[in-house]
């Protein structure tokens, strides 16, 4: 095999500038009802009581059989976590809260169009509604313990039902995120070996009825040329009753599971005690960078992790009602949207649509209407709200009293008005950072405990325990003011088995850059390579500057596509900014500024003399950029990322590679023809 590339910082130590943020701390009220509000935690999590620490996190499960050892480092990096138990997820999430909660809301599902009323899934109705398709999965569909069941499903309250199930099964789910193309499913389903697809006729997105079943045949026809055969295609209905798509369903094939459904009503199924280290589900990676890898994460490790991080950063009590505002396709919904609030006792609200449909007041409505008071979402999200409605939240009666970012780092003036105008300055803001692989948060802060500061992440999280090394495998300190590789010192609970199939290629992407010592079983000797490059101020809060490959080296000088891209939100007019580097003679790399305004404004060259100067005011002259390019829109993941390896290609005159993966592409014709007659 193919060893993966390594990634490279092209400069062993180079400089980063940037200006450090103020702190910002949360109110007495807050501080006074938080679940972390004893500085003794972070103590409890110090190095000298790893692992045993994560103890704390597991307790907080109900477990069949307790574990004998807490952790298991004999074959490394393959971790096994809480070994000798026993749980069983649907138990932990459901069953479990009946006794004191059976009549509270476990999700709040907000349809769409508006009109729609919501609906409220108690955790009885769920209770029900997991058992019977549990019993239809094992009895009609045929699978059994271990075995693997793709999902690609929207934001339905039939996504979770359908994951809760495989996991009272002992089921593997892996759900690929409904807005994927049929083709980018059937691979998926190839990878994992899934003879079942659960999916959907439609759903709602914008206002109108999606055709989602269509996929599903592709999907089929996909895993089929990879050499994986789907024997059932259970499809649930968005009104069940009527079929909301144009493809025909196959005989002996395609089922609609509100008609088999019908005789399994009242079946209950024994939840299937599985031993902690057992896969719970799989989920692949977004594919920003390379061919998707299928992450395989655990049950009681990855239950533990999100439990304790769920109840100490993101503060949720069992009386909150909490809306994390991401797609349950992406890690994020799994373990923020289902898992973790689920497992708390909480009320976890789901939302089908998109944050500013019909208007830039929607979000702010639901808040509003629900009495949600913990919100959770993504700086793509926040600058777009930004842009559509500035103003728009002091409209609504609605006090949030915790609020989360994650996915991206988030520019210091989107921060801010978040903090302002979002949580009307009363909320607590906690900045996530994590990945597919961890489960859960590395980087963040405990919203009580440790103040808030724009821009960064915060320290690691509750025993994680990062380090940053250089491209010559020294560490570099914290206060340095340098960048390197951020690793993770330490196993912990959350992070990834392996790569689904491929256990060579797990090693080898996260764990042999900075392997010590390869015959070494002490964990010490295994540092997690995270793939972000970051720097660490003095007091110990870690500034995430983008995956490894968004780092531009200007004339040695390493900036950071988003030191770049907050200095250019210090503009006014600016909504979005994207920073890409260009082939230049001189400087080897030169920096080129995507921007998109905000709503009503005129491009001109008054706004880009504005940005430039703003860099060279933030960062220096070294930074200032060739060109500013003002664009209608920026080409997007699904998931909202901007993807500047094709505004990079497009300003290279060169391939933009694939873009199957974009909720936009018809943009990236625009752009090109814009910038490349320009140039
Ligand atoms: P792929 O790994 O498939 O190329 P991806 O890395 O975008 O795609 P995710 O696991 O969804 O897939 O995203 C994790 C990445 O997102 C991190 O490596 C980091 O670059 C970025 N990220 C996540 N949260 C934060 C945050 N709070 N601050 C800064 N960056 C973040
Ligand atoms: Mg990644």
């Amino acid at each position: 095999m193919a060893a993966e590339p390594q990634p490279q910082l092209s400069e062993a130590q180079i400089a980063v500038h940037w200006r450090e943020e103020d702190y910002y701390r949360p109110s007495a009220k807050f501080v006074a009802q938080a679940n972390a509000g004893d500085p003794a935690i972070i103590e409890r999590f110090g190095e000298e009581h790893f692992p045993e620490c994560f103890r704390e996190y597991a307790d907080l499960l109900t477990w069949d059989t307790y574990w004998h050892t807490t952790l298991d480092t004999s074959r490394p990096p393959f971790w096994k976590w809480f070994v000798g138990g026993r749980l069983n997820a649907c138990y932990n999430c459901v069953d479990r809260h009946l006794a004191t909660s059976r009549n509270k809301a476990a999700f709040i599902w907000v349809p769409e169009p508006e009109d729609q009323d919501t609906r409220t899934i108690t955790y009885q109705e769920l209770y029900r509604r997991v058992n019977e398709f549990a019993a239809l999965l094992r009895g009609f569909g045929g699978v059994d313990t271990g075995d693997r069941v793709t999902f690609h499903l929207p934001m339905v309250p039939e996504l979770p039902v359908s994951m809760l199930a495989c996991a009272r099964l002992g089921v593997i789910h892996s759900e690929v995120f409904g807005g994927f193309s049929g083709t980018a499913c059937g691979d998926r389903i190839a990878d994992s070996g899934s003879r079942v697809l659960v999916t959907m006729d439609g759903y709602y997105r914008g206002g109108t009825l999606v055709d989602h079943k269509a996929k599903a045949d592709e999907a089929v026809a996909a895993a089929r040329k990879l050499g994986q055969e789907v024997d059932k295609v259970l499809v649930w209905r968005r009104h069940p009753g009527q079929y909301a798509s144009k493809s025909p369903m196959v005989e002996g094939r395609d089922f609609f599971v509100d008609e088999i459904l019908a005789d399994y009503r009242g079946h209950s199924v024994e939840p299937v005690s599985m031993p902690a280290e057992a896969p719970l589900f799989l989920m692949y990676t977004s594919g920003t960078t390379g061919r998707p890898k299928g992450c395989q994460h655990s049950t009681g490790g990855y239950l533990a992790y999100v439990a304790g991080t769920s109840k100490y950063y993101q503060d949720i009590h069992p009386e909150d009602t909490y809306w994390c505002a991401a797609d349950i396709g992406w890690i994020t919904g799994h373990s923020y949207i289902v898992y973790g609030p689920l497992l708390l006792g909480t009320t976890s609200v789901l939302y089908e649509g998109v944050p500013t449909y019909p208007d830039a007041g929607r979000c702010w409505r639901i808040a509003e209407r629900l009495g949600v008071n913990i919100f959770h979402t993504a700086p793509t999200t926040i600058r777009m709200l930004r842009k559509v409605g500035p103003h728009e939240p002091s409209n609504y009666d609605y006090h949030l009293k915790h609020m989360t970012t994650v996915g991206e780092p988030i520019e210091p003036e989107v921060w801010r008005w978040y903090h302002d105008e979002v949580g009307k300055g009363e909320a607590a803001v906690v900045d996530t950072w994590w990945m597919t692989e961890t489960g859960g948060f590395l980087g963040s802060t405990l919203p009580a405990l440790q103040p808030m500061k724009p821009g960064s992440c915060g320290p690691g999280v509750l025993g994680i325990y990062p380090v940053i090394y250089d491209e010559d495998d020294n560490v570099v300190e914290a206060g340095s003011g340098k960048a390197g590789n951020i690793c993770i010192r330490n196993p912990w609970p959350g992070v990834l088995q392996t790569v689904w199939g491929q256990p060579d290629r797990f090693v080898d992407i996260y764990y042999r850059r900075y392997c010590k010592d390869q015959d070494s079983t002490d964990w010490r000797d295994w540092p997690f390579l995270c793939g972000d490059g970051a720097v660490q101020a003095a007091d110990g809060y870690f500034r995430i500057l983008g995956r490894i490959d968004d780092v531009i080296n200007v004339a040695g000088h390493r900036l950071g596509t988003k030191e770049l891209e907050s200095a250019t939100l210090t503009v006014a007019e600016v909504a979005e900014a994207a920073a890409v580097p260009v082939m230049d003679e001189l400087r080897g790399r030169a920096v080129e500024m995507y921007v998109a305004l905000n709503p009503g404004l005129a491009p001109g060259p008054e706004i880009e003399q504005k940005v430039a100067a703003a860099i060279e005011r933030e960062i220096g002259k070294i930074a200032r950029p060739r060109n500013v390019w003002i664009v209608p829109d920026m080409p997007k993941t699904r998931s909202g990322k901007i993807m500047r390896r094709v505004i990079a290609g497009i300003s290279n005159f060169a391939d933009v590679g694939d873009v199957t993966t974009l909720a936009n592409p018809e943009i990236v014709d625009d752009i090109r023809h814009h910038v490349q007659s320009a140039k």
